[in-house]
């Protein structure tokens, strides 16, 4: 199956959203609804049928969705005009809420607003956009996990735990006549090592979070005709592949998307491969060289009816050191090369025989590849990923913080001094979930957000 995520311009309905403490006064001058109703009486979580005129003229027959204040997606008054999906009917019903006083919304503001307003967290409102770029179930599912909470649950139980002790060293710096130094320097110390503990684990499991956000950045190399396009033509005709076809950062690339079993590759450059085989060029050394240097995984696919030649050599040496596993392809014909050569277990000890124009042996590397991964150990029932690198960083900071507070400590600093290191701590954690951000942070946030969201 393949399936296309990019968007279209015209669909079935289309919606204009409003929020803000005016958006009923803008929606009474353009909506008529069919059974006239003071805007007052009409409760919140309701629908209503009408038209969307411009004075006389009726612009299109609409459903419009009133959410009343605080009960709404950015906490503030917010109606939805459902109307026919046209551009132009879109169109137009925007330039009239505009002629009536609304203002035009930045990407992702309604989720801006829902956070300035208190009701989400900014790890929640970064989820937002995960879930709308999800490009496989599991990232999906890490998503819906973070908009429920548990990332910032955790995050609020570590800060819970510094707080606690923090309130005995403030006693002990405030009240320095009470003796009560040896007690808080074990608690803190004790505190100190729990945090870091549950720290460490969410910082690790950036590991995971990042193959499912991210994909295994995955390369097939080998020489013309081993059998690159086909191996590909195998992967992507697959039933249970969906494939999302990503603009390459340079020019004329795509990176193709891949979830199989549940496994996200991202196949680097396989537009390359694909466009190579109407050319004469066929990709080559040079080309397998600078694509092999920045992939997670490199699958060395080697024509096993014919000897190693010296191109192939040429790949085994350039590949050598990296995560690589080696197809021997064309196990139907009668095969020259075996696993037992000792110039490919050189390289890796993963080693299997396919025939990529018949699908044999190709279940095995999905099996591989999941064994290599640790992808089957990923649970996403029980576990909390991180899979965003702001978010992983500012976990790092905490962590960097929390050794300098022991440092500190052990240096026999005063209380005061350590109370100010484990501030720094309580910042980076507040940072992560926006209640201590900057103003730049939280607009580089949400200019990665889409319109109306
Ligand atoms: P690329 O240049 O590495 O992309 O190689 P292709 O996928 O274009 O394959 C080169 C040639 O080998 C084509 O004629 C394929 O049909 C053939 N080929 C690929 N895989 C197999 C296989 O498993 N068995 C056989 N017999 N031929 C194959």
């Amino acid at each position: 199956m393949r399936l296309s995520l990019r968007l279209l311009g015209i669909g079935g309905i289309g919606i204009v959203r409003m929020s803000g403490k005016n958006c009923f006064d803008v929606l009474q001058k353009i909506f008529k609804p069919k059974n006239v109703q003071n805007i007052d009486d009409i409760k919140g979580y309701t629908i209503k049928y009408g038209n969307i005129v411009d004075g006389e003229n009726i612009i299109d027959e609409v459903l419009v969705s009133y959410f009343k204040a605080p009960k709404s997606y950015t906490t503030e008054n917010m109606c939805e005009i459902n109307s026919h999906g046209g551009n132009i009917v879109l169109k137009k019903i925007l330039e009239l809420c505009l002629k009536n006083g609304a203002e035009l919304a930045e990407p992702g503001e309604f989720t801006k607003r829902a956070f300035l307003n208190g009701r989400i967290d900014l790890l929640q409102a970064e989820s937002v956009i995960d879930i709308i770029n999800a490009k496989s179930d599991k990232e999906l599912k890490t998503g819906v996990k973070q908009l429920e909470g548990f990332l910032s649950n955790e995050i609020a139980k570590i800060k819970q735990e510094i707080l606690d002790v923090m309130v005995n060293i403030e006693v002990a710096i405030d009240y320095p006549e009470y003796d009560v130094d040896d007690v808080t320097n074990k608690q803190i110390y004790d505190m100190l090592d729990s945090v870091e503990k549950k720290l460490k684990i969410l910082e690790s499991s950036f590991d995971n979070g990042k193959i499912i956000k991210e994909g295994i950045k995955t390369a097939i190399v080998g020489k013309p005709n081993a059998g690159k396009s086909s191996l590909l033509n195998a992967i992507l005709k697959e039933d249970r592949a969906i494939v999302t076809e990503i603009e390459g950062t340079t020019r004329d690339t795509i990176e193709e998307f891949v979830t199989i079993n549940g496994i996200p590759l991202k196949l680097v450059d396989t537009a390359g491969i694909r466009k190579a085989k109407d050319e004469v060029e066929k990709i080559g050394i040079s080309k397998s060289r600078e694509i092999a240097k920045e992939a997670d995984l490199i699958i060395a696919i080697f024509d096993s009816s014919k000897d190693l030649t010296d191109e192939d050599m040429e790949i085994l040496n350039l590949i050598k050191g990296k995560k690589v596993i080696i197809l021997l392809n064309k196990i139907d014909l009668n095969s020259k090369i075996d696993e037992n050569d000792f110039r490919l277990l050189d390289v890796s000890r993963d080693i299997i025989k396919v025939s990529a124009l018949n699908n044999l042996g190709i279940d095995k590397l999905y099996e591989k590849i999941t064994d290599m991964f640790n992808l089957d150990q990923i649970n996403l029932d029980n576990e909390i990923l991180i899979t965003n690198l702001r978010q992983k960083s500012l976990i790092t900071k905490a962590i960097e913080h929390i050794q300098e507070t022991k440092n500190t400590m052990s240096n026999n600093m005063p209380l005061d001094i350590v109370a100010i290191s484990i501030k720094e701590i309580l910042e980076d954690l507040g940072s992560i979930t926006g209640d201590e951000v900057s103003e730049d942070i939280i607009d580089e946030i949400f200019s990665k957000f889409c319109l109306g969201k």
